[in-house]
């Protein structure tokens, strides 16, 4: 989860939302990745998605049987039913997302019964440094906003 969190960094940096994802399979990293929507201005740019798209071509297999998916974020409907589809063995979440969350948050699409897989999940795993990140974050870009608000009633 360390590692996820060093991946968030990477998309505060870039003015990204800071989510980050790790993939471990046989007790190594085999994909990392951030989330990407802004620089791809793709909302389907997700870190998670993005580390399970990079591992299936390290593994150059599809189905990600065995591994472990750590995201310092619970992950989107899209992203959990990414997981499922990709028959990811565990996943393990560090904060918890109020509005997109699929594990209980907004919906549980996770310990929704089902019928050919199922998942493991950790969660609330670093909670405190993932959801740190994120609300340093979201203040930092209000301010910012305020900031521009005002200077455009200076001009
Ligand atoms: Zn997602």
């Amino acid at each position: 989860m360390q590692l996820a969190v060093e991946e968030a960094k990477k998309a505060y940096d870039k003015g990204e939302v800071p989510v980050g994802a790790v993939l471990v399979w046989n007790n190594e990293v085999i994909a990392r990745a951030h989330n990407l929507v802004e620089t791809r201005q793709d909302a389907s740019a997700h870190a998670e998605l993005l580390c399970m798209a990079a591992g299936a071509e390290k593994l150059n297999n599809w189905r990600l049987l065995n591994t472990t998916l750590y995201s310092t974020l619970e992950p989107c409907s899209m992203c959990a039913g990414a997981m499922l589809l990709s028959r990811i063995g565990t996943l393990v979440w560090g904060a918890p997302d109020l509005r997109h969350g699929a594990h209980g948050s907004w919906i549980n699409v996770l310990d929704q019964p089902h019928p050919t897989h199922r998942i493991e999940v950790r969660k609330g795993v670093l909670a405190g440094v993932c959801s740190d990140l994120m609300r340093s974050f979201f203040q930092n870009r209000r301010l910012k906003e305020v900031g521009n608000e005002a200077g455009s009633i200076v001009r």
